[in-house]
């Protein structure tokens, strides 16, 4: 994935794909890299630091991932 959004956006929220969530979640908009003017979708913002998922959740994200490995 290649998105990149204009520096305006860094430090506003975007919606991206969470891997965590299994879902198109918020995420704080941050910079590619120092001195860059393009920003890209950062850390999901709804999931948290910590892990806090249900324990149902927690099985499809684990399926999900044993299918992108072993496909
Ligand atoms: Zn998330």
């Amino acid at each position: 994935m290649s998105e990149h959004l204009t520096e305006s956006a860094i430090g506003q929220t975007t919606l991206a794909w969470c891997p965590t969530c299994a879902r198109m979640s918020k995420h704080r908009v941050d910079r590619v890299a120092v001195g860059s003017h393009a920003g890209k979708p950062g850390p999901c913002l709804e999931h948290g630091p910590k892990n806090n998922l249900t324990k149902d959740q927690q099985q499809r994200r684990e399926r999900e991932r044993q299918k992108e490995l072993f496909p």
